[in-house]
């Protein structure tokens, strides 16, 4: 099971990647570059997960999930990805939804045939996107 989570929230007890652009000082995770976030632009939070989606799912990135991918099916374990943010943090940017590149991309690694879970403050302020 892949947990898309924060490194605030991420549980202790499961092996962590990152999934950020960097990771806070108290963190030492390997990190998965090519699932790392880019600045883009972006119109509403529907506008911001499909922008992801296309960053995503293009050449090199998209197959270096893919080899991510054939990798867990194998070892068929639990993994956390682990992201900056959180509800709070969102709210002091004015979002009152999470805008988190780890929510498409977590949709992508479940159509990829993982088993994904969003963490719970992701299920409850992320906006499920209508595909
Ligand atoms: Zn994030």
């Amino acid at each position: 099971m892949i947990l898309m989570t924060s490194f605030a929230k991420r549980p202790h007890d499961m092996i962590a990647y990152s999934v950020a652009r960097w990771q806070p000082a108290h963190e030492n995770l390997t990190e998965k570059k090519y699932m790392a976030p880019k600045k883009v632009k972006f119109e509403d939070a529907e506008d911001f997960y499909k922008k992801y989606i296309d960053l995503m799912t293009t050449g090199q990135r998209w197959y270096q999930i893919q080899k991510f991918v054939d990798r867990e099916q194998k070892l068929c374990r639990d993994v956390a990805l682990c992201c900056w943010c959180t509800i709070s943090q969102q709210r002091l940017k004015g979002y009152n939804t999470i805008m988190c590149h780890t929510i498409p991309l977590g949709w992508l690694l479940k159509e990829s045939g993982l088993m994904v879970k969003l963490d719970e403050e992701r299920e409850e302020f992320g906006i499920p996107m209508r595909v």
